[in-house]
């Protein structure tokens, strides 16, 4: 096993052209001459990050339960408020533990994504088990909603040398786990076009790294929650200018605490001030960028 000093240029380059950025797709215009799509995501891990761990006490996993016990609930009259229709990304074992809460999301009009079986870590499991539990997820999903799922964002965006190719079997429409752009491309892998659209993450429009804490390590909270908006509303002032997407990605034990619920009020309130926004499923956002696309 040569060092990455060693590679030759075949090396290198075969690494970085496995999945990368194809065609840019920013429409000429969104849908109801819109000028700026807004992507709202809520991933409802809950319990299932303390799980894919192994970590069964109680302290953490109600910390996971506050999400879809008061999280949840919150920000469905939110979005219910701002006609908002959003993606909800959900762990198959998350859904199972909260009976009608995946269904809940379809029948207030959300989409309902994949997001892993357990929260699983796709490069830590072997090959073939990431696959059966991707299968597993998406029947689990279809099952408890009625809606085959059409697109996916890979647990804790960890995108494995594999997923890709589960991705195009599962026949899925989009990912959203990669991050080469504000606005969507469709993937390439080795050269090749896949006609798979990629609706891009990034972690500054994440709540997460902003509000999270380790109890007995060292990530700590350093950003206000207003300092957080000030953020979130500059990348949607840009992208209204440009004429692209907006995308978030929000946790419900996270966001769904009062004074976090505030800023992302806050942010509706400053988004709908403005004329032309569609507020649209990723699958919404996915099909419409895509639709010239082989697949
Ligand atoms: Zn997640």
């Amino acid at each position: 096993m040569s060092e990455p000093w060693q590679w030759d240029e075949q090396i290198w380059r075969g690494h970085v052209e496995r999945v990368r950025a194809g065609r840019p797709l920013r429409p000429d215009s969104w849908p109801g001459r819109a000028k700026v799509a807004v992507a709202l995501s809520f991933d409802s891990d809950h319990e299932t990050i303390p799980l894919r761990d192994g970590e069964i006490l109680p302290g953490k996993l109600s910390q996971g339960e506050y999400g879809a016990r008061v999280g949840v609930p919150r920000i469905l009259k939110l979005l219910d408020r701002f006609e908002a229709p959003s993606t909800f990304f959900m762990p198959a074992v998350s859904a199972l533990l909260h009976d009608g809460e995946a269904k809940s999301y379809v029948d207030a009009g959300h989409e309902i994504a994949l997001h892993g079986w357990i929260h699983e870590r796709n490069t830590q499991v072997p090959p073939g088990a990431e696959r059966d539990l991707a299968f597993r997820a998406a029947d689990t999903l279809e099952r408890l909603t009625g809606v085959r799922p059409v697109g996916i964002r890979t647990p804790s965006w960890d995108f494995s040398e594999h997923s890709l190719e589960i991705i195009r079997e599962l026949g899925l429409t989009y990912d959203s786990s990669l991050m080469a752009d504000d606005d969507c491309y469709e993937i390439v892998a080795d050269g090749e076009p896949t006609g798979i659209v990629e609706l891009p993450v990034e972690w500054i429009r994440d709540d997460m790294p902003y509000f999270m804490m380790e109890r007995f390590g060292a990530q700590r909270p350093y950003t206000p929650p207003r300092g957080v908006l000030s953020i979130w509303r500059d990348e949607f002032d840009l992208a209204l200018a440009e004429g692209g997407v907006f995308q978030l990605t929000l946790h419900p034990h996270v966001i769904g605490h009062r004074s976090r619920v505030a800023i992302l009020t806050e942010l509706l309130e400053h988004i709908v001030s403005h004329d032309g926004v569609w507020f649209a499923t990723h699958a919404q956002i996915a099909d419409h960028v895509g639709k010239d696309l082989s697949r």
